[in-house]
């Protein structure tokens, strides 16, 4: 048998060269000049691109200045950043990074100019974040040479790499800088060129289902975002994210993505969101956004409900999942609990008739007619014990004392409730649902591996937790239930339900086994 032919991360010696000296291309050079390498920085604008090598100095300074960096380490990173006012002079290069304007045309010119500059075997890569490698590399000479190498904003600090290779990429190359990625300290991960590549394919679900809630008003931009980050452990909510990434750029982004996967109803932009662009309400950058900005704007807060009297005692259906999920919590109340071991029966009774139980992804209403009882559905939280806040939605024939009841008593367990309106998956549950839907249909359709779909979340867009662990702890099958029974209410096609989790479902496997 023959051995496995290693492959090694590129030498500090090889020179990179840059393309491109805007946010991305400095970012870029600062990491691969840090990481040893000399840096040939080239811009269509001279200027631009000496300007970019001053402010890389600076930021360089600033980390000797904060501790990061040792003092020669910043020398030396200083001394390999050059500019090359010209593509010949790039000619030297092992790896060029691309990180010009997003236009196909520009890029396809530069990598044609390259391939007569550059040596057979320098490696092209392309910086872009929604074209396709396979566009790129088509009439080159060398497509085998031409990987994506995709950084995220900003590059110094994200960790992720993904690495996009096209259906020309020799394998050897990807490889070469996905340990190169690794030798900089980053976190690569392998990814076929298919429309939004990792994240920016499975990250549309985070801003689309908000997006869906808020357009169907069943809950406030504020209320929505505090639960992702309350309960669902979120750096920052969907909302006020795509008001600081701008909506132009989030809405370009969506609707190129849409129509990639052909009007695929699962990326469906969002119609509140083209209002806000039409309307000049970019986000942050213009002052208004879903939110509005300024000195003298007080920030938005979520919707929290007024105190309410928690009942006097309650039954508890002690089910594995309600086990699991809230009875620490209800046990450490001082509210008398008749805790009943009774598998055909869900969540809690209050002494006024009103069922409290976990969503599943049905209507509240749904519920109610199913056990012909008032029910109050609990949102998903990744942390009941711990979290500040939780939403709860009423069937429409609950009546306000029974909701107020259901109120006081999770105030009781010390929580902030949200009451929002009766919608299928509530937010955190299908907004949760729906990213590892999207990441198991990313792996299933062979664009990265489970490991690296979980790796690009959380260190691309910062996510708690990877969809496919997520899914693994709530139970793959409980989510396929739930994307069933939202799919139901909506008769959309957005909610069907990935082969993959259905075949895990159908086995009672795991994503990790
Ligand atoms: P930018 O507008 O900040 O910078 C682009 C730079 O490219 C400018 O300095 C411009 O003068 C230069 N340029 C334009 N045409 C050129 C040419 N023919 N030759 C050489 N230089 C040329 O853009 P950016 O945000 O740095 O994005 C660059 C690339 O990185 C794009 O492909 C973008 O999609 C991708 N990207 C951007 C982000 C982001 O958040 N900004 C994240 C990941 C990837």
């Amino acid at each position: 048998m023959q051995a496995k032919e290693e492959i090694m991360s590129l030498d500090k010696s090889q020179i990179i060269a840059i393309i491109g000296a805007g946010a991305m291309g400095a970012g870029i050079a600062q990491v691969t000049a840090i990481a040893g390498h000399k840096i040939l920085l080239n811009d269509i604008d001279v200027e631009a691109a000496k300007n970019a090598l001053k402010s890389i100095e600076k930021r360089i300074l600033r980390l000797v200045e904060k501790g990061r960096l040792s003092d020669i380490a910043a020398q030396s990173a200083i001394a390999n950043l050059n500019v090359a006012s010209n593509l010949a002079e790039l000619a030297p290069a092992k790896l060029v990074v691309e990180a010009a304007v997003e236009r196909l045309d520009i890029k396809r010119d530069i990598f044609k100019q390259l391939e007569n500059i550059c040596s057979d075997d320098t490696i092209l890569s392309t910086n872009t974040s929604s074209l396709s490698i396979n566009s790129i590399a088509s009439g080159m000479t060398r497509p085998q040479n031409i990987v994506g190498l995709h950084f995220f904003n900003p590059a110094p600090i994200m960790k992720l790499v993904e690495i996009v290779s096209g259906l020309e990429t020799d394998p050897k190359i990807a490889e070469t800088l996905y340990n190169t990625a690794k030798a900089w300290g980053k976190i690569p991960v392998h990814a076929k060129s298919t429309p939004g590549f990792i994240v920016n394919r499975v990250a549309r679900s985070f801003y689309g289902e908000a997006l869906n809630v808020l357009g169907e008003n069943a809950a406030s931009a504020a209320t929505i975002d505090c639960l992702l980050k309350s309960c669902g452990g979120f750096r920052m909510g969907p909302i006020e994210l795509v008001d600081l990434i701008g909506h132009d750029v989030n809405y370009a982004v969506s609707c190129s993505v849409y129509d990639a996967y052909y009007q695929d109803a699962r990326f469906k932009p969002s119609l509140l969101q083209k209002a806000l662009v039409d309307s000049g309400r970019l986000g942050r950058k213009s002052g208004h956004g879903f939110y509005k900005y300024g000195a003298d704007v007080k920030q938005a807060e979520a919707e929290i409900a007024k105190p309410q009297e928690a009942p006097i005692k309650f039954r508890a259906y002690a089910t594995r999942s309600f086990n699991h999920n809230m009875l620490p919590l209800l046990q450490k109340c001082d509210i008398e609990m008749e805790l009943v071991e009774d598998q055909s029966k869900r969540g809690l009774v209050l002494p006024c008739g009103v069922h409290v139980l976990f969503t599943r992804g049905k209507l509240a209403t749904e519920e109610a007619q199913l056990i012909n009882a008032p029910v109050v559905l609990m949102d998903l939280s990744s942390d009941y014990v711990n979290c500040s806040h939780i939403a709860i939605a009423a069937s429409d024939d609950c009546s306000i004392d029974q909701l107020n009841q259901v109120t006081g008593l999770l105030q009781k367990l010390g929580k902030k409730v949200c009451v929002i309106d009766d919608i299928a998956g509530m937010i955190v549950m299908r907004s949760i649902a729906m990213l590892a839907n999207e990441a198991a249909d990313a792996v299933n359709q062979n664009v990265a591996s489970v490991k690296d779909v979980d790796l690009a979340m959380k260190n691309g867009v910062n996510y708690p937790k990877g969809p496919l662990e997520w899914a693994d702890e709530i139970g793959i099958a409980y989510l396929v239930n739930v994307l069933r029974n939202i799919e139901t209410v909506y008769g959309e096609t957005r909610y069907r339900v990935s082969p993959l989790m259905q075949r895990k479902a159908l086995a009672g496997a795991k994503f990790y086994d």
